[in-house]
């Protein structure tokens, strides 16, 4: 059966053209199946309001049907080798595997990675089973996006997501892109709500080592050294207050430290830290100019800045230059992380965090925990548990078992071969997934799981909109929904005394609606085909509600300005040495596990290229097309050399989505001290041609 909230036994092979939402990135475009067409087409959902779709969205049904996907559980036997097995067999090795570590090492052995592209109420249950065994080991890959992003934006404004909805987005006179690459990674957003804006005059300012495809649209485009974003920003606040472009009225009712701020600016010398940031100081001037000489400027930031062992501090400095400029609280205006995965919100939402509960209270919270004892029955730990890279790093150690719901770590943790090795190192590593990966390849268990579309629940875009997904194709082979295997787990490990015991995601959905404050009132009948956006009801017709309006998330008036020096990369640059930077390209998503086997995606050639400037090119003789090889002391992979000057001089980029090339070989896993998110964007690699050792 499908439908919306079916979880029993199903035929097999059928996809019914109903509306649901779209599995890959966090713009949340509504797609249906097209049975003629034999593939997705878009619906007037709340985002794609014309039905608009990018070549995923198109491409979202591949996974149905697909001759690669896992359709029975696979045990690893005594001759190392995964093989097929009965459910019973696989749960129960699962059960008496993790009991045993709890027994030997306590709770605290186990860490539990649940997934931004599962469903709110999976992401629900796997912290929940966490938390009922007594750990708090429980992050989602969102720790290796935007959690320096939510960190900063938690400290500084008391909420960590996007200011402003999609919706007033187009009332911008001006966009700062930091760090991301909208027309190519969120491409709805960028042609339906940018593109307009940009016709009727908004200034594009795009910050990034790179010219892509949102570079083509800009005014101005400041190729930032890796890692240097602070400096940059700084120079621009300090040309905001010399130009006098500050909004007092706003600093005087709504910030506080601004005395001391502009104190602390007037020793940034403009000149010295463009040029420290590597662009040209004039630009930088006019940039600054038109983002603060304009009534309402938005910012769109993405993993080009949060993605360093400085993230936070990165953002910090963004969040100085939209507070400096009052835009703040209104239509067209404030901070916007874009999130890379269709649930990368909703998975912090609802608890999927190892320091705070569902709502974002703190685990050391001691009311925060008693409120939610009163509907678990139970008290959840009160040490803060490890985050994903701080588990991997412990793996074989004090981490003897992990639970990993639809991520492939292997390929997207740094130091991929840390990684795994630590991988083999565990004693139970247990992994509920779709497609063999390149962790499945070290698993002890797979548990063959359900894809977006064979599932329901719902999920939290970028813009706060919790929407729902429905079931509309059938489960292959012996294949479980996720939602059924985690109800099946934490009775098994848990036992009756606490609740597993949900007839569909709706029943987890009302539960979590009752212990997630921000989700308070909210409803599967309320959201219906449509959205409610947090924070719930306000504005919650319009779907576009715009926050700190009046006040920040914590209850205060005013945020505060704070000065933010410059942080050196971790890597340090040798002589002979490049930095090496990653990013998406439109067709593929994250470690590729699912667009690499699409059938209407292909793999273009450029794709997994090595991006070098031709001075970079020349030093070393490589032309382009050579097969290069990219190292450090991390690892080693190959690539077809693409010499372009799109990137700048010292600088090579590599995409993040395939296993081969797999480029976090070479990443390193430094980590920003408050959100722990590592230096993806800025590694140390030599770089050479394939035959020239
Ligand atoms: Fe899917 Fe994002 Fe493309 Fe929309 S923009 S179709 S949500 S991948």
């Amino acid at each position: 059966m499908v439908g919306d909230d079916s979880s029993g036994e199903t035929g097999r092979g059928h996809v019914t053209d109903e509306k649901t939402i779209c599995p890959f990135c966090g713009v949340g475009c509504g797609v249906r199946y097209d049975p003629e067409q034999g593939k997705g087409v878009g619906w007037n959902a709340p985002v794609n309001r014309r039905g608009e779709l990018c070549p995923k969205g198109v491409a979202a049904f591949d996974t149905e049907g697909h001759d690669q996907r896992l359709t029975a559980p696979l045990v690893r036997n005594s001759a190392g080798e995964l093989v097929e097995a009965s459910w019973s067999e696989a749960l129960d090795k699962v059960e008496s595997g993790f009991r045993e570590i709890l027994d030997s090492h306590g709770p605290d052995a186990l860490a539990f990675f649940a997934s931004s592209n599962c469903t709110n109420e999976e992401n629900y249950l796997v912290q929940k089973l966490a938390r009922a065994l007594g750990t708090n080991n429980v992050d989602n890959c969102s720790r290796l996006c935007h959690s320096s992003t939510v960190a900063a934006m938690t400290d500084r404004f008391g909420t960590g997501a996007m200011t402003n909805s999609i919706a007033d987005l187009p009332d911008a006179e001006a966009f700062l892109v930091a760090g991301a690459n909208p027309a190519e990674q969120h491409p709805v957003i960028f042609s339906s709500y940018v593109a307009p804006a940009l016709k009727r005059g908004a200034t594009l300012i795009h910050v990034d080592p790179r010219a892509n495809a949102t570079t083509r649209y800009a005014d101005y485009h400041l190729p930032v050294k890796p890692g240097y974003d602070i400096p940059l920003l700084n120079a621009m606040c300090a040309v905001a207050v010399r130009e006098n472009l500050a909004d007092e009225v706003f600093l005087a009712e709504r910030v506080e430290g601004v005395a001391e701020f502009r104190e602390w600016l007037e020793s940034v010398d403009v000149d010295a830290a463009a040029e420290l940031a590597g662009v040209d100081p004039s630009e930088l001037r006019d940039a600054a100019h038109d983002y603060a000489g304009v009534e309402r400027a938005a910012v769109f930031t993405g993993m080009g800045m949060s993605q360093h062992h400085c993230g936070t501090a990165n953002v910090h400095a963004l969040l100085n230059l939209a507070l400096l400029t009052g835009n703040v609280g209104k239509r067209g205006a404030g901070v916007n992380p874009l999130r890379g995965k269709n649930n990368v919100q909703g998975a912090g939402d609802v608890g999927a965090l190892p320091d705070t509960l569902p709502g974002y209270r703190d685990v050391t919270d001691d009311e925060g925990r008693e409120t939610i004892s009163e509907v678990w029955g139970f008290e959840p730990p009160k040490t803060p548990g490890l985050t994903e890279v701080e588990a991997t790093h412990r793996f074989g150690d004090e981490v003897r078992g992990a639970f990993v719901l639809g991520e492939n770590i292997a390929a997207t943790e740094p130091n991929a071969n840390r990684v795994a090795a630590q991988l083999d190192s565990l004693d139970l590593l247990v992994v509920q997934d779709i497609f063999p990966t390149e962790t499945t390849a070290h698993a002890d268990v797979v548990l063959p799981a359900s894809s977006w579309a064979e599932k329901a629940g719902t999920v939290t875009n970028t813009d706060r909109q919790v929407q729902r997904m429905r079931a509309v194709a059938e489960l292959p082979g012996d294949a479980r929904r996720d939602f059924e295997l985690l109800c099946e787990l934490g009775k098994r490990l848990v036992g009756d005394e606490i609740s597993f015991d949900y007839t569909g995601p709706r029943d987890v959905f009302e539960e979590l609606t009752s212990v997630t404050p921000i989700y308070g009132g909210m409803s599967y009948e309320g959201i219906g085909e449509g959205s409610q956006q947090w924070p719930f009801p306000e504005d919650a017709e319009s779907g576009e509600a715009v926050l700190h309006r009046e006040t920040f998330g914590d209850g205060s008036k005013r945020a505060r300005l704070e000065p933010v020096e410059h942080v050196e990369p971790a890597d340090e640059v040798g002589d002979d040495e490049l930095v090496l930077t990653t990013g998406r390209v439109l067709s593929h998503y994250n470690s590729g596990a699912v667009t690499r086997r699409s059938g209407i995606l292909t793999r273009l050639r450029s794709e997994d290229a090595l991006q070098i400037h031709p001075d970079d090119a020349s030093a070393r003789g490589i032309d382009g097309g050579d097969r290069v090889v990219v190292e450090n002391d991390r690892g080693r992979v190959e690539a077809m050399a693409d010499v372009t000057p799109a990137i700048r001089r010292g600088t090579v980029f590599l995409t993040f989505h395939f296993a081969d090339p797999l480029v976090n070989r070479l990443t390193g896993d430094a980590l920003d001290p408050t959100a722990k998110i590592p230096e993806y964007k800025h590694s140390a690699v030599r770089v050479r041609v394939e035959s020239s050792e």
